[in-house]
């Protein structure tokens, strides 16, 4: 039924992981360190596809051999992520320089890229990089103001919400879902992070909580869970061109 659209499923330690409600998974890697991790764990996992890339935390570690490796398994991937930027880490001159050659990366490979971005000057700065190229960019966990989503949807950007989106303090993104065309929306856990509030930040996050965003966005579209989740899973097998 749900396709959920960034999670990070190498990463989870219970090894019961509970697709329940679940057709398909992107599963990113976030440092070279774990290419091989992503990579395998997609091999294993039928309804999972990998998408590979370095997030700016990490970014002093992208280079001309990860490039290289990237390009060797394009045809294992389904995007390049999760890559971004994120002026809470400090190495940002470098972050600007691997999230644009990553950028190009995906344009070159046409691939769509899964992006993370924290603050105003982040969206500020993706915006100014992402000019001129044509490949899809999926803003994930989407957790800008209404300014930030109207520029994304010009500029074609496709926006993803997460487990967030059902927190208290988090009124914000609610009333940013009438924004979003149904054409643009997708959804994802960020597994095994972004926990729905239901669970009060105890255990690690599931594909199968993906429900809990979607019963959000659904009384919020006037929809029922199930027309969400044929929305986002029709959005997420045309972006990342799925054989589901
Ligand atoms: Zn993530």
């Amino acid at each position: 039924m749900f396709i959920d659209s960034h999670s990070h499923l190498f990463d989870i330690k219970n090894t019961n992981i509970d697709f329940t409600g679940i057709d398909a998974c992107i599963v990113l890697s976030y440092d070279v360190s774990n290419f091989d991790s992503a990579l395998s764990f997609c091999n294993k996992h039928s309804k999972c596809f990998c998408g590979l890339g370095v997030y700016p935390e990490f970014a002093n570690s992208f280079n001309a051999e990860t490039e290289q490796f990237i390009i060797k398994h394009a045809k294992d991937i389904v995007a390049i992520g999760e890559i971004g930027l994120d002026s809470a880490f400090g190495n940002y001159e470098t972050q600007i320089n691997a999230f644009s050659q990553q950028i190009s990366l995906a344009s070159k490979l046409g691939l769509p890229i899964s992006v993370h971005l924290r603050t105003k000057q982040d969206y500020e700065q993706f915006f100014n990089l992402i000019v001129g190229f044509s490949q899809k960019s999926i803003l994930h966990a989407f957790h800008g103001d209404k300014d930030d989503c109207v520029r994304a949807l010009d500029l074609g950007c496709y926006i993803s919400f997460a487990g967030n989106i059902t927190y208290k303090r988090n009124q914000f993104l609610r009333d940013l879902v009438k924004y979003i065309p149904d054409d643009r929306l997708l959804i994802e856990t960020d597994s095994p992070s972004i926990l729905p509030a239901q669970f009060q930040r105890h255990g690690e996050n599931q594909p199968a909580n993906i429900h809990y965003t979607a019963e959000v966005i659904a009384v919020l579209k006037n929809k029922t869970v199930e027309q969400i989740a044929e929305i986002t899973r029709q959005n997420a097998i045309n972006i990342f061109k799925l054989k589901v």
